[in-house]
C-alpha cells in the first residue's frame, strides 16, 4: 500500500485530577496525533513528546515540526506504509524517536488492520490479558502519598509506582511501606541523581520495592551498575534506553535487572520489540511504561504489553483514572483486577472522536504519482 494521505493533530485533553511529576504540574495533557489514509484503512499513531522539553528534549512542537518537514514526506515520497521500510527510510533524521514512533505505530495499525488481526497478535504477543500498574506523583504531603497509593492498591492495580526526587524520596518511600507493606511498589527517580547519592540511594534497599526506576542520570551505566551490585533491589531502567544498543550495553554492564519499555522513547514498535528480545535473552523483566497516554497511545501500549516478557505490570490503566474524556473511543477498562485486554477487532480498534479538542490540524497528500512529493 502507498499512502494517500497523512494528517496531524495537536489535541488536548483535561485530566482527570492534576499530576505533578519533578518538574512540573499539569491540569490537562497536549499530544500530536497522526493518521495515515492508505487502500480504504486509517492508521493511527499517538506521539508521546509533551509540551516542555524536561522528560527529554522533544516536544510536541518539534516532533510536529519534524513529521510534517521531513517524515511525513519520505513516507510519502516511499511509495510504501510498511513500517520497517519507513523506519529505513528516516533512519538518516537524527534522534526525534517520540515524533519516529508517533508515524511508524500508525503503520503498525495500518499493517494489523490489512492483515485482518489484532496489533499485538501483528507484533507477535501472546498473552490474553495486560497486568496493569498505577503511577502516583509528588502528592503535597506524605499523608496524601500514603492515601493515593492505598486508593490505588484498593482498585485493584498490581502494582503502584511513586516518583520521587531529592528531598522526596526515603521518608516518603518508607512511610508508604510502613503504612501498606503488601503493596507492589515502584520508586521513579526520573534521572535525579548523581554518581555522588549511591549511599543515599542504598538507603531505599531493604524496604521490598519491586525496583527502583532510573534512579541516575541516563548516561551513568558504569555507575548503574555499581549500584545495582550493591543493591538488593532490581534497579529499572527507562531514561537511559533510547535503542536496542543501549539496552544491550545496560544489560552487559549488569546496570539493571528490569527495563520500562516505551516505544516513543525508542523509536516505534519494531525496535520497542527487539528490546524486549534482548531483556528475554537476558532473563531481565519488562513493562511497559506511559506517559499519560490518550486512548490511541494507550491501546497501542496494551498490544505491546501482550508480548510474553512484559511481565511487570505496564502503564496501561484504565482511561478513567487519567481522563474524563480523552477524545477517543473506547475507554481502556479493567476486563479483571488489575489486568486489562487487547481489542479484539484488527488493528489497535480504537478510533478519535468528535469531543476531541483539536487545537491544530494538517493534512498532507502525494501531489502525483509522477512527482512523488507532497504538498500540505
Ligand atoms: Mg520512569
Amino acid at each position: 500500500m502507498r499512502a494517500e494521505r497523512v494528517s496531524l493533530l495537536m489535541t488536548r485533553a483535561p485530566l482527570a485530577r492534576p499530576f505533578e511529576n519533578r518538574w512540573q504540574r499539569f491540569e490537562s495533557w497536549t499530544k500530536v496525533l497522526v493518521r495515515v489514509e492508505a487502500g480504504g484503512l486509517t492508521g493511527l499513531g499517538e506521539c508521546t513528546a509533551m509540551e516542555t522539553p524536561y522528560y527529554n528534549y522533544e516536544t510536541t512542537e518539534t516532533a510536529w515540526h519534524v513529521l510534517e518537514r521531513y517524515l511525513i514526506p519520505l513516507v510519502l515520497r516511499s511509495g510504501t506504509t510498511d513500517p520497517e521500510a519507513a523506519a529505513r527510510a528516516w533512519a538518516h533524521v537524527n534522534g526525534h524517536e517520540e515524533a519516529k514512533a508517533a508515524l511508524e505505530c500508525a503503520l503498525w495499525d495500518l499493517r494489523a488492520k490489512a492483515a485482518g488481526v489484532p496489533l499485538g497478535v501483528a507484533l507477535g504477543g501472546e498473552r490474553a490479558t495486560v497486568p496493569v500498574g498505577a503511577t502516583v506523583g509528588i502528592e503535597p504531603t506524605i499523608d496524601a502519598l500514603v492515601d493515593a497509593v492505598a486508593r490505588a492498591h484498593e482498585a485493584g492495580y498490581a502494582r503502584v509506582r511513586i516518583k520521587i526526587r531529592q528531598g522526596w524520596d526515603v521518608e516518603p518511600v518508607k512511610a508508604v511501606r510502613s503504612a501498606l507493606p503488601d503493596v507492589p511498589l515502584i520508586a521513579d527517580a526520573n534521572a535525579a541523581y548523581g554518581a555522588e547519592d549511591l549511599p543515599h540511594l542504598r538507603a531505599l534497599d531493604g524496604l521490598g520495592l519491586l525496583a527502583l526506576e532510573q534512579p541516575l542520570k541516563s548516561r551513568l551505566i558504569a555507575e548503574s551498575a555499581a549500584l545495582q551490585a550493591s543493591l538488593a533491589t532490581p534497579v529499572c531502567l527507562d531514561e537511559s534506553v533510547k535503542s536496542l544498543a543501549d539496552v544491550r550495553q545496560a544489560l552487559d554492564a549488569g546496570a539493571c535487572r528490569a527495563v520500562n519499555v516505551k516505544a516513543g522513547r525508542v523509536g516505534g514498535l519494531a525496535e520497542a520489540r527487539r528490546i524486549h528480545d534482548a531483556c528475554r535473552d537476558h532473563g531481565v523483566p519488562a513493562f511497559v511504561g506511559a506517559k499519560y497516554d490518550f486512548g490511541v497511545g494507550r491501546w497501542t501500549n496494551i498490544a505491546l504489553g501482550t508480548l510474553a516478557n512484559m511481565t511487570l505490570p505496564s502503564d496501561v490503566g484504565p482511561t478513567a483514572r487519567y481522563y474524563r474524556d480523552d477524545g477517543t473511543t473506547p475507554q481502556v477498562c479493567f476486563v479483571s483486577p488489575g489486568r486489562v485486554a487487547p481489542r479484539p477487532a484488527p488493528g489497535l480498534g480504537v478510533e478519535i472522536t468528535d469531543s476531541a479538542h483539536v487545537v491544530r490540524a494538517q493534512s498532507f497528500c502525494p501531489t502525483s504519482d509522477k512527482e512523488p512529493r507532497w504538498r500540505a
